[in-house]
């Protein structure tokens, strides 16, 4: 047998360690940049054109390298952080594996200039393919300057893998606010292309949060601060009345490491319960401190995941400690010196408004009154008295007759509160009226609504229920879409009278502003705002508002679904947003101009998330029933 077993060459296994570390132009940019901080750099300028495609270039004024380590640097397992097994056990820098440099110079042509302070000149590397070319001299001052370009230029699938511009950006400025809130004592600055996105210089940790999300965000924060022996938590939660219905603001750092954690992320939810609607999540910038000894060191590059044996001391930190930020905040605005008692210092935001019970009953009511008696002589106006909850016997006739009429004809005014009051009120004391000609129950039997929440309708084989919020959002959803196909048609759209700004951190302004130009053509009108961006304009169908559609749209994660574009993905969220409700009375003409359009529809019977639109009851089916 001949020998089969070979070592790998290194650019080849270089590359394979590269598929892992480095993933998107987003991880080259975090790399680099967490070099930098471990160089102790307290400037660091990134610059990025084509959201990093074309070049990614880190500038820093930490402790650079001397020649030889420049020229090492490259190399795989190439590090100054560690260099016993015991060092894994106090490793308080970010990067330690010696991979990133090897990774990136194996998958784009980099650039390095740097000087340490030991020596007198800078030394500039050109590397192809991980081959470096003959270092030369150069001027520099004391730091760093690696230059990235043409990522992926060797390894198509990957270049062929990355998402838009607008997608990848938004990757680089995720990891960009990572580092940058997690080290507020250094200067950070992000270009993309032509314009400065960020410049933050170093400040206190509250003003590097209001940096990275935007001035308005000052009054939204409540600072957090508890430790004990073993671990501290410091940092700001987001006031509930600005949690937002998209995740994005969320932030949580061990030993100044960006993670994610599922269960603490669950324990500070549950620290805003009773405080937050459903499916809205809150800003959170927590920073907990850990003995690096405790902590699972051997953390993937690009993971987020971490492990550490306090999590029980953590968790029961955490929770109070919030609930006590909270509970501060809460209460001060509602100090009152001439307040006698100390009663609202619940947790709760004093802001809200909490409706007052209302019982809906007509006092007025009397069943042994006619018509003519009832108009002219409301006798206890406002009696919210018992008595009137409680049917009386001419009342409970009348009850069963609209029952009886309505199983025959209309249904939905069995369940209308409203509707029925008045036409008990007009029934009784009048005799017999027909609730409906005869014509118009025949009318009326072709389409009706159900439980406010499904059109009914018959056909020749059966009889059809038909969810009338999905529905709607299939018409909308390929209204939408065809808006994005054909330049030519064009969707009816509002002008706003008065426009309005929908405030947004400045990463997601960046965003929204990238997908203007299709945006628009579905008929969302988008002009930039210092806070945000303003909407001029919006579809002038459904139920949606400016607010509630560029939520729709930063919706997207981004995340594949198969043959869906981005664009498509953010129609079927806007027209989740703008359908009909369920709740929602429907009038005959809608119920039939919906079920038109619907079955005008090329997929009538899903909406755009797979969901079923339509239920089919085969007149064999009901048959069989009555057996
Ligand atoms: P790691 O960060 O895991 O050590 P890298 O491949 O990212 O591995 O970097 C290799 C080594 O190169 C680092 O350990 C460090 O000594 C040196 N290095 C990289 N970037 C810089 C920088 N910006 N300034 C100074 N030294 C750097
Ligand atoms: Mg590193």
């Amino acid at each position: 047998m001949p020998e089969v077993i070979q070592q790998l060459p290194e650019n080849v296994s270089n590359q394979i360690a590269a598929g892992e570390v480095v993933q998107r132009p987003s991880s080259a940019v975090k790399e680099l940049m967490e070099n930098a901080i471990d160089a102790g750099a307290k400037r660091i300028e990134v610059r990025v054109v084509d959201a990093g495609r074309t070049l990614i270039q880190v500038m820093d004024n930490g402790s650079g390298m001397v020649h030889a380590d420049a020229k090492r640097c490259f190399q795989r397992h190439a590090t100054s952080k560690i260099s016993v097994a015991e060092d894994l056990y106090s490793i308080v820098s970010k990067g330690f594996r010696g991979e990133a440099l090897a990774s990136i110079a194996s998958i784009a042509h980099v650039e390095l200039k740097t000087r340490h302070a030991s020596e007198e000149h800078g030394v500039h590397l050109q590397l192809e393919g991980g081959k470096a070319a003959k270092p030369l001299p150069c001027v520099l001052e004391m730091g760093t300057q690696i230059a990235v370009r043409h990522l992926f230029f060797n390894v198509p699938a990957r270049r062929n893998f990355l998402k838009s511009d607008a997608v990848e950006m938004r990757h680089v400025i995720d990891e960009f606010h990572r580092l940058a809130l997690a080290h507020e004592e250094v200067h950070f600055s992000l270009h993309h292309n032509d314009s400065e996105l960020f410049n933050l210089k170093a400040s206190s940790r509250r003003k590097r949060v209001v940096g990275v999300f935007g001035s308005k965000y000052d009054e939204r924060l409540v600072p957090v601060e508890e430790s004990t022996d073993v671990v501290g938590v410091e940092g700001f939660v987001g006031k509930p009345e600005f949690a937002r219905r998209t995740r994005g603001e969320q932030f949580l750092f061990v030993n100044q490491r960006f993670i994610k954690h599922p269960l603490l992320h669950r324990t500070i939810m549950d620290a805003y319960e009773g405080l937050l609607p459903r499916d809205q999540y809150p800003l959170y910038v927590l920073f907990l401190t850990i003995d690096p000894a405790r902590l699972d060191v051997n953390i993937h590059p690009t993971k987020t995941e971490i492990k550490f044996d306090e999590e029980r001391h953590v968790l029961s930190l955490l929770l109070p400690a919030i609930r006590r930020g909270l509970g501060k905040y809460a209460v001060a605005p509602s100090l009152d010196f001439e307040q006698e008692t100390g009663l609202n210092i619940l947790p709760l935001d004093p802001s809200r408004n909490v409706p007052e019970p209302a019982v809906s009953v007509n006092a007025d009511y009397n069943p042994f009154r006619t018509p003519a008696q009832s108009n002219a002589a409301p006798s206890v106006s406002g009696n919210r008295s018992s008595n009137a909850l409680r049917p009386g016997r001419g009342q409970m006739d009348a009850w069963k007759k609209l029952y009886g009429d309505a199983l025959t004809s209309d249904p939905i005014s069995v369940y209308d509160d409203n509707a029925s009051v008045e036409l008990v009120q007009s029934e009784v004391g009048e005799g017999v009226t027909p609730l409906l000609s005869e014509q118009a129950v025949d009318q009326k039997r072709s389409v009706f609504q159900f439980q406010q929440r499904y059109v009914a309708t018959s056909t020749r084989s059966g009889v059809l229920l038909i969810d009338q919020h999905r529905a709607h959002q299939r018409v909308l959803y390929e209204l939408l879409v065809s808006q994005l196909e054909n330049a030519t048609s064009s969707i009816p759209v509002q002008r706003l009278l008065f426009p309005e700004v929908v405030e947004l951190n400045t990463s997601d302004r960046h965003f929204v502003l990238e997908s203007r130009e299709w945006l628009e053509r579905m008929g969302l009108l988008i002009e930039p705002h210092e806070n945000g961006v303003q909407i001029t304009g919006m579809p002038a169908e459904g139920e949606s508002t400016p607010a509630r559609l560029i939520e729709a749209v930063l919706e997207d994660d981004g995340n594949d679904l198969p043959g869906i574009s981005r664009a498509e993905r953010v129609a079927a969220q806007m027209a989740q947003s703008m359908a009909i409700r369920s709740g929602k009375g429907l009038k005959e003409e809608e119920m039939t101009d919906l079920l038109d359009r619907l079955f005008g529809c090329s997929t009538p019977d899903r909406d755009p998330f797979g969901r079923r639109v339509i239920v089919n009851f085969d007149a064999n089916d009901i048959e069989q029933r009555f057996q």
